[in-house]
């Protein structure tokens, strides 16, 4: 067996290796000029792509579950800004203050209390803490087809159906 490169007969092992894109058998020293061995190259290919296969499918399930909540949502108010502002001055917070106290920058307070941003559950957690307020509340479910029915006798909403599915989901469970 001669070594591709050097031309010397290898004695014992022959190395296979990728030496500026050619193919070549080698002897142990021109092994080591060579980028990657090209033996390796079909398994380390295989492996990741019997891997990836699974979790992919996992990971959709878990999207799918998520988006129908098992536990009762709560859902943020309406006057979530009037209320942070209210309760922010009644504790006589300016709103440096607030922001201090739940780790937010004073912009955002602002924005919260002109409605121009709203909450995430995890903000709106801290302020309720901050402020002791209610922020988060669980869904009116009996007050919204009412309304819905009131003023659209007929015209099935968005809303409508979300509502009718989160219902009969938590009445199977
Ligand atoms: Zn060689």
């Amino acid at each position: 067996m001669q070594c591709e490169v050097c031309g010397r007969s290898i004695k014992g092992k022959t190395f296979k290796a990728i030496i500026e894109g050619a193919r070549l058998v080698v002897c142990p020293d021109c092994a080591l000029l060579g980028s990657m061995s090209w033996e390796l190259k079909p398994s380390e290919q295989r492996k990741p792509r019997a891997k990836v296969h699974r979790p992919i499918k996992q990971k959709s399930r878990f999207v799918m579950k998520r988006q129908s909540p098992l536990e009762p949502t709560l859902e943020l108010v309406a006057d979530f800004g009037t209320r942070i502002r209210q309760a922010r001055e009644a504790n006589g917070f300016s709103h440096e203050d607030l922001g201090r106290r739940i780790n937010e920058k004073i912009s955002v307070i602002r924005k919260l209390e002109s409605h121009k941003m709203k909450p995430d559950n995890k903000l709106a957690g801290k302020l309720q803490h901050a402020l002791k307020i209610k922020l988060l509340v669980p869904p009116t479910r009996k007050k919204l087809p009412k309304e819905l029915l009131a003023t659209t006798p007929k015209a099935v909403t968005l809303g409508d159906l979300i509502g009718h599915r989160e219902r009969s989901s938590e009445e199977t469970k």
